[in-house]
């Protein structure tokens, strides 16, 4: 070896060298730095006949979209699953084929009735999803734009409604489901929370550089708490006021994964001579529940939960409610017609009532 060989060999080696060290160097800095993330994120439109909202922080910069894709998620949950207005749900389908054959079931939906026959069970009846022969005779949908004029259903109507509301007649097994004659489902009291566990699940399922580090969706009085906030504060949760809903009772305090769900009178109704007719009705009498609540919110880690309770601790009143919240081990909060509020042990560990989120 020549030694001009030698002098560029050397130079050659510490040229290689100092490559090495700015790439392992680069390498650093790029595994260093976070993945570009949208640091806050909203999207708000309706979808189940309410309002949605969906706010993630954190969102990977690729996922920038996942507002719209999860309300397209929700809209064909109930355009494919849970509607019964719309002809070509599954639940229509079920409902048209009261008294025929027994229509196949997929597994979530079979899930989704045996649970909500355990909660018709352990509710002694004050939830039953097979009332919607009665719900569509008071069909409060469409009353709540027309309040004039308005004529209560006859005491006739409503005992014929009523026999078909039993949830005890319909045959379920996993191959299929058949309505009996002249009985209609309404899920209107869990569809909100069952799709709050559907999108829980399609996050949890995200891979982590596609996943947002938090995210809080409403939808109607259903609402999913997800991860964590950037600024590493608790998420904080609106009690409504239900005597008024411009305002509030206080918030909950919560850390990572909930679902809060709150049934009120206040939600959706019709005033006839003075009298409030509001849309959760008991399936005993067929007429709007009236066991002394205006308002009932549920806390739990499952949505389908959350929304059943929030309905049938409503139709059944403070104590019994109560009872039924504490056998599910879910927190329950409840407000009776003057406005005083009781909760559960475990709800007063969430629950802080001073501050008025709405209204500050
Ligand atoms: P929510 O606002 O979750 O309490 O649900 C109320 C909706 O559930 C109503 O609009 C009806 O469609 C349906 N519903 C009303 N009363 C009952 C009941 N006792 N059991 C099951 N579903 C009910
Ligand atoms: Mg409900």
């Amino acid at each position: 070896m020549s030694i001009a060989e030698a002098g560029m060999n050397a130079k050659g080696k510490l040229r290689s060298l100092c490559l090495a060290i700015i790439s392992v160097f680069l390498c650093l800095l790029t595994a260093c730095q976070p993945h570009k993330t949208v640091q806050r994120v909203n999207t708000t439109d309706t979808a189940m006949g309410t309002i949605v909202s969906l706010t993630f922080y954190d969102l990977p910069k690729q996922r920038e979209n996942m507002g719209e894709e999860l309300l397209e998620m929700i809209r064909s949950l109930e355009e494919d699953i849970l509607s019964w207005r719309m002809p070509d749900s599954r639940v229509a389908l079920i409902n048209q084929n009261a008294g025929g054959q027994p229509l196949a079931l997929s597994e979530e939906l079979y899930k989704l009735m045996v649970d909500c026959r355990d909660v018709w069970q352990r509710s002694g009846g004050a939830f039953d999803v097979t009332l919607g022969t009665l719900t569509s005779l008071w069909n409060f949908d469409e009353r709540a734009m027309t309040k004039d004029g308005e004529q209560l259903p006859t005491k006739e109507q409503i005992r014929l409604a009523l026999s078909y509301c039993d949830m005890g007649q319909i045959q379920l097994n996993e191959t299929g489901v058949c309505l009996g004659q002249g009985q209609k489902l309404d899920l209107g009291a869990v569809g909100k929370g069952w799709a709050l566990d559907e999108l829980r699940t399609y996050l949890d399922n995200l891979s982590e550089d596609e996943r947002p580090e938090g995210a809080i969706i409403s939808l109607g009085g259903s609402i999913l708490t997800y991860g964590r906030k950037p600024d590493g504060l608790p998420w904080k949760v609106a009690v409504i006021n239900p005597k008024d809903d411009t305002s509030t009772l206080g918030y909950l305090e919560l850390e990572g994964m909930w679902c809060v769900s709150t049934s009120g009178d206040y939600e959706r109704y019709v005033e006839i001579d003075g009298v409030r007719y509001h849309h959760i009705l008991d399936p005993h009498t067929g007429y709007p529940a009236d066991a002394g609540l205006s308002g009932v919110t549920i806390l739990s880690q499952d949505g389908f939960l959350s929304d059943a309770l929030s309905t049938a601790c409503f139709v059944l009143g403070k104590e019994k409610g109560m009872e039924l919240a504490a056998d599910y081990r879910v927190e329950i909060l409840v407000v009776d017609k003057n406005g005083n509020v009781d909760m559960s042990d475990g709800m007063k560990r969430f629950f802080h009532g001073e501050e008025n989120l709405l209204n500050p």
